[in-house]
């Protein structure tokens, strides 16, 4: 019965997205229109041109951006949970995201434990990871470290944790994290904090954050931990 709950609460939320992205969708397509018209004249001086190039290849990212996010919250349950090295995901999703932190000069510093399992689904773990370690780089302007910890709590769960000296955030904006296009980005789509809320549920785990604006941000991330015999066994 909770399950039939929490699908028709999806549906909903589903059918309320459905109505705001092809909203947010069709913006950037007009704007990348009017780029394209304007570049049809050869009287358009070389910085304009360049300019109206960057500004529609953001545009088409941002489209993308939120297509992808929308498919990954509408996707039908199809977590396969099994046994995750937790380091190595967390190192897998740093590895992948590495050049962008450099652009920004963001360190990212891991503190893992090796040969801790969870119980996880490791595709949809690294998504979580991306959406929270791209957030925490975004959050530093001035560039600084992010730092993501993996630990084996007391009472059966593994917490990994994602924590940034950015620009934090205030009580308010704390909660009303994870309400689709709640953000505060000139190019945000408020699309990344839902998904990764959607799917640590779907994986049986919790997640909340400790934020204060000014100082930084610290989402904690609970999952059920595999005992090591069992993955071991695996
Ligand atoms: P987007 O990154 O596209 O804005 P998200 O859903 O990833 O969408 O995040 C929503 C909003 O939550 C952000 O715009 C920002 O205001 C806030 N937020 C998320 N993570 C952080 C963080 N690490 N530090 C400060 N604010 C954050
Ligand atoms: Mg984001």
């Amino acid at each position: 019965l909770r399950f039939e709950i929490q699908q028709a609460e999806k549906l909903r939320i589903m059918g309320q997205l459905a109505a705001s992205i092809a909203h947010e969708v069709r913006n950037p397509m007009t704007v990348v229109r009017g780029f394209l018209q304007l570049l049809q004249s050869d009287q358009i001086p070389s910085d304009k041109r360049q300019m109206f190039l960057k500004l529609g290849i953001e545009e088409l990212d941002r489209s993308e951006s939120i297509i992808s996010n929308y498919l990954a919250f509408a996707r039908p349950q199809s977590t396969r949970i099994e046994a995750v090295d937790a380091a190595e995901r967390v190192e897998h999703a740093a590895g992948i995201i590495s050049s962008y932190a450099t652009l920004r000069n963001v360190e990212i510093n891991t503190l893992t434990t090796p040969g801790l399992f969870i119980e996880a689904d490791p595709e949809q773990l690294s998504q979580v990871l991306m959406n929270l370690i791209k957030n925490g780089i975004e959050a530093m302007q001035q560039g600084g470290v992010l730092t993501i910890t993996v630990a084996a709590a007391n009472d059966g769960t593994a917490r990994i944790e994602v924590a940034d000296t950015g620009v934090g955030m205030t009580p308010d904006e704390t909660s009303r994290l994870g309400n689709p296009f709640f953000s505060t980005k000139q190019d945000g789509t408020g699309l990344g904090i839902m998904v990764t809320y959607q799917i640590i549920h779907s994986m049986n785990g919790k997640i909340h954050v400790e934020s204060e604006k000014g100082s930084g941000t610290r989402f904690i991330i609970t999952l059920p931990r595999k005992s090591d015999l069992l993955a071991g066994r695996k």
